[in-house]
C-alpha cells in the first residue's frame, strides 16, 4: 500500500508545504492537506479552477491528486480553546471541525491512519518589529502558532500514525545565528522549535516507533516571507555567500522532505537537516 500524507499548512502553490506535497505525490503518497481557515476558501477555489493545474504537474507528466483538504486553525487544540469572536468571525463559521483535535478525528474517520506528518506552518504578528521592541502577546502568538502548533499536530495525530510513518517540519537558521529582521520571537519560535524536535523524536519514538526531524531550509519567496518584507535581500544573500550559488527551489526542499519521510531515512530521527545550498556552514561572507 502507499503511503498517507497529512501536510498542515497549504494555501497556495508557492510555499515549501506545496512543494513537499508534490515531492511525496512523486513518490507515490496519497495527499491529505490542512489549510488555516481564513484561507481556505481561496485556495480551494482556485484548486478547482484549474489556477494550480500547471504547478501539480508531476515528473512523470501526471497531475498532483489532493485527496482531502481539512480546514484547520493549529493555534486552537479543542473546540472549547476557541474564543467567541473567532467562532462567529464570518470566514470561521463558514467551517467545521478546524481545530487541530477535530482534525485528526476527521482523518482517523475519513482514512483510519496516516504515516507522514508534515508540519509547514509559522504565523507571528509582530515579525517585523526587533525583539527588543516585541510585545507578550506577539512573542507567545509567534510561539503558539510556530511551535506549539507542532507539539498540538504530533500529540494529536500521533496515535492514527503508522509505525515506521515519520514527521516533518520547516525551520529557519535565525534560531541558532542572528538574523536581523526576523522578529517579532520568530527566532525564538524555531529555536523552540528545533529543540522540541530532539524530545519529541525521543517521546514520540519511544511511544509510537516514529522518527521527527526538521528541515532548516534557506530562503524562498513564498507568501509568509514576502509578509517577513525582507526575503529578497535573504536570497542575494544566499547567492552572494553560500557554497552553492544557485537559487534555491522550493523542491529541493520538498525532495528533501521525501527522502526524511522515506524508509531511506530510518536511522534518521531528532535532526536539523540543512537544505539551504549549505550557507549555514560558513563563517564569514567572500
Ligand atoms: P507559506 O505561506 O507557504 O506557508 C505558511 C502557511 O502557514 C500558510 O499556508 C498559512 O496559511 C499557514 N498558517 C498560518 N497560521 C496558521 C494557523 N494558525 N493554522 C494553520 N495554518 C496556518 O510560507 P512558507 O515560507 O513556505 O512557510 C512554511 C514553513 O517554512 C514555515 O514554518 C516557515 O517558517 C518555514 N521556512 C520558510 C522559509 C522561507 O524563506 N520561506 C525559510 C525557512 C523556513
Amino acid at each position: 500500500r502507499g503511503k498517507r500524507a497529512f501536510i498542515a499548512g497549504i494555501a497556495d502553490d508557492n510555499g515549501y508545504g506545496w512543494a513537499i506535497a508534490k515531492s511525496l505525490a512523486a513518490a507515490g503518497a496519497e495527499i491529505l492537506v490542512g489549510t488555516w481557515v481564513p484561507a481556505l476558501n481561496i485556495f480551494e477555489t482556485s484548486l478547482r479552477r484549474g489556477k494550480f493545474d500547471e504547478s501539480r504537474v508531476l515528473p512523470d507528466g501526471s497531475l498532483m491528486e489532493i485527496t482531502k483538504v481539512y480546514p484547520l486553525d493549529a493555534v486552537y487544540d479543542t473546540p472549547e480553546d476557541v474564543p467567541e469572536d473567532v467562532k462567529s468571525n464570518k470566514r470561521y463559521a463558514g467551517s467545521s471541525k478546524w481545530t487541530v483535535k477535530e482534525v485528526a478525528e476527521s482523518v482517523k474517520e475519513d482514512f483510519g491512519s496516516i504515516d507522514i506528518l508534515v508540519h509547514s506552518l509559522a504565523n507571528g504578528p509582530e515579525v517585523s518589529k526587533p525583539l527588543l521592541e516585541t510585545s507578550r502577546y506577539g512573542y507567545l502568538a509567534a510561539i503558539s502558532a510556530s511551535s506549539y502548533s507542532y507539539v498540538s499536530l504530533l500529540q494529536h495525530f500521533a496515535p492514527i500514525m503508522n509505525p515506521g510513518g515519520a514527521s516533518i517540519s520547516l525551520t529557519y537558521i535565525a534560531s541558532e545565528r542572528i538574523i536581523p529582521g526576523y522578529g517579532g520571537g520568530m527566532s525564538s519560535a524555531k529555536a523552540a522549535l528545533e529543540s522540541d524536535t530532539q524530545v519529541l523524536a525521543f517521546e514520540a519514538g519511544r511511544k509510537h516507533g516514529i522518527r521527527v526531524n526538521t528541515i532548516s531550509a534557506g530562503p524562498l519567496r513564498s507568501r509568509a516571507a514576502k509578509a517577513i518584507g525582507f526575503i529578497d535581500m535573504m536570497i542575494d544573500y544566499s547567492l552572494e555567500n553560500a557554497p552553492l550559488q544557485k537559487e534555491l527551489s522550493a523542491e529541493e526542499v520538498g525532495n528533501a522532505a521525501a527522502f526524511l519521510a522515506s524508509p531511506l531515512a530510518s536511522a534518521i530521527t531528532g535532526a536539523v537537516v540543512y537544505v539551504d545550498n549549505g550557507l549555514n556552514a560558513m563563517g564569514v561572507g567572500v
